[in-house]
Formats: structure tokens, sequence, C-alpha cells
């Protein structure tokens, strides 16, 4: 998970501030932090791009039910598998 760039902030804390940035909880300092990095940064940009399309695959499937993690995993891979043929 490195595209060998030299960023301001790092790709880990850009990882570690995803489900904030998904779920759009995150504050506007770190808001653009993790914009500009994925501007930068094709693979960080990649990883969110999965998992946006998770989050908003989960949220039309299972609005009441508790997320299954089954299903959870089972759209990663579909996803993962379709990043890979690209
Ligand atoms: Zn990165
Ligand atoms: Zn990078």
């Amino acid at each position: 998970m490195s595209c060998g760039n030299h960023h301001d902030v790092p790709c880990v804390e850009v990882l570690s501030l995803m489900w904030v940035y998904i779920d759009d909880e995150i504050d506007d300092g770190h808001r653009i932090e993790v914009t500009v990095h994925l501007q930068e940064c094709p693979p960080c940009a990649d990883h969110f791009t999965a998992e946006q399309i998770v989050q908003a695959r989960i949220r039309k499937c299972c609005t009441e039910t508790q997320t299954p993690q089954e299903l959870r995993a089972r759209i990663v891979e579909q996803i993962q598998a379709a990043l890979r043929s690209n």
C-alpha cells in the first residue's frame, strides 16, 4: 500500500481516517488532508473507492439488519477482483 511518492500525510494515517471520511464524520482539516492525499496517491484512492462501494452496497442491501460480515467480505472480494482485472 504505497505508491513510492512522498506524502505530507502518510498513507497509514489516511487509511486510519478512511471510515470517518466515508461516513462524513471527519473534521474539515482532516478532510482536506485526506482529499489531497487521494489525489496524489493512486493506491489509497483505489482503496477508498472500493470501501465506498462496499459501504454503499451494504447500506442498500441491509438497512435494518446488522451488517453481515460474510456479505461484506464477499463484496470486498468482488471489488478487489474487479480492480485487479483493470
Ligand atoms: Zn497513500
Ligand atoms: Zn502514496
